[in-house]
């Protein structure tokens, strides 16, 4: 992606309305725009960054089985009112249709998933199943003033599995932790993110959240360092204070997102809807559901919270936008100038062919010290300067975004570098 042609711009300051500094950031730099508290749209940099979790998230679910639908928004009173969620789930957005049908837009979907499944595994024979999809959901959320992190649009992807037994359900939500991880660590979150003990409601003793350490983070945890595990401070006095695992009762207070968390369900769903499957016997036994979510508009606003320093963002490799961005430094003296200019585009094009994501900074009316601030603030893993200096030692300068050093590398070694 060039810059020129770019038609989005990074500002020099930050906006002064936005509370959040996720928000803050990505604002300034360019990735989102802010509509309404709550609401924002995804401009070029932010869609690329989101694309990326997505993709990670999508793999991450095929391999544990899942199979992708895409599941309405808008859903009928009727369904919400089969689970007695209508009147008491209060973050609903409701609206009224013609002939007085009323709907509620999609803030969760097991009201639509179960009657779907119920429709087409029925026997034994057709279990387990596991449906997923990634979608926008809806939320009059209270409290919208950290950005991304409580969204009243925000994207989701919420994977559902229906098991025959509990011991079927309790094995896949084990791979269910497991392929979290993996998520969390190809997004550059795994050294901050814990598995942490909730509350399960009325239907299991506890639910697991995913929780990323973060000042700015909405829910208090306990962390035992020994385990990598934590426990929410809403059910910490049920568990004594103490470390499930290891029983050991040092444990740290910290502040923390949840980006992502996991529940049985068990028949919670499953019974109002009436949904049995019909046994090896012709008995007919209840289906049992577990759910598994995780916020990917929140992971993008969780990276931004947490992979930074004081001059912008710092993107982990696999999520980052680009991984190298290019800067030219035009000269004053046209010869060297047109030298520059030929350079850079034949190392945008090798790079490009080597399906390298690259942000390539060609504008020429822009000052040398702009362009490094701005490659500062959009924070790619890999900035690649080349000017007159650099090639008068047939060089190009790379400098990674978390390191302090620049190094030369020869012309011909450009290509590895980038990688
Ligand atoms: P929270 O306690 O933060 O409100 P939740 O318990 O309501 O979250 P779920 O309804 O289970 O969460 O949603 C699954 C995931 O979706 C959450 O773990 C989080 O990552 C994300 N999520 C939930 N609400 C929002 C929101 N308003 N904006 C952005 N992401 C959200
Ligand atoms: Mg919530």
């Amino acid at each position: 992606m060039r810059l020129s042609t770019l038609f989005t711009k990074s500002t020099k300051e930050a906006p002064k309305d936005e509370l959040s500094f996720n928000a803050r950031i990505l604002i300034q730099a360019g990735f989102i725009d802010k509509l309404a508290p709550g609401v924002y749209t995804y401009l070029p940099f932010g869609l690329l960054v989101l694309k990326k979790i997505e993709n990670i998230i999508r793999e991450e679910m095929n391999i544990i089985g899942g199979q992708e639908v895409l599941m309405p928004a808008l859903t009928p009173r009727q369904n919400w009112e089969i689970t007695s969620r209508w009147d008491s789930f209060d973050a609903l957005f409701k609206l009224k249709g013609f002939d007085s049908k009323e709907y509620a837009l999609g803030a969760t979907h097991e009201e639509v998933i179960v009657p779907m499944i119920r429709q087409h595994a029925f026997s034994y024979k057709d279990f387990p199943v596991y449906v997923y999809q990634i979608q926008t959901k809806f939320r009059n959320e209270k409290r919208a003033k950290s950005g991304l992190m409580r969204g009243r649009e925000f994207i989701m992807k919420d994977l559902y599995s229906f098991h025959m037994d509990e011991d079927d359900l309790e094995n896949y939500y084990q791979i269910a932790q497991k392929a979290y991880f993996k998520i969390f660590e190809r997004c550059g979150l795994l050294d901050k993110t814990f598995l942490t003990y909730a509350s399960g409601g009325a239907f299991s003793k506890f639910s697991h959240e995913f929780q990323t350490l973060a000042e700015s983070g909405e829910d208090d945890i306990y962390v035992c360092r020994n385990c990598s595990i934590a426990i929410n401070s809403e059910i910490i006095n049920d568990m004594h204070h103490q470390c499930p695992n290891c029983k050991s009762k040092k444990l740290a207070k910290e502040r923390a997102i949840e980006v992502g968390n996991i529940f049985k369900l068990k028949d919670r769903f499953t019974k109002p809807f009436s949904y049995v499957y019909i046994d090896e016997s012709g008995k007919k036994q209840p289906v049992l559901m577990g759910c598994y979510g995780m916020g990917l508009t929140r992971i993008l606003g969780t990276i931004a919270e947490t992979c930074h320093d004081d001059n912008g963002l710092i993107w982990p490799k696999e999520v980052a936008p680009f991984t190298v961005h290019i800067v030219t430094l035009n000269s004053r003296e046209a010869e060297s100038n047109n030298k520059v200019k030929l350079t850079s585009e034949k190392i945008y094009k090798e790079l490009k062919e080597s399906k390298i994501d690259v942000l390539f900074d060609d504008r020429e009316t822009v000052s040398t010290g702009e362009k490094f601030v701005e490659a500062d603030l959009i924070g790619c893993p890999i900035r690649l300067v080349v000017s007159e200096r650099t090639l008068a030692e047939d060089s190009v300068e790379i400098k990674k975004r978390d390191e302090k050093e620049t190094e030369l590398v020869g012309l011909d070694k450009v290509l590895k570098y980038s990688q």
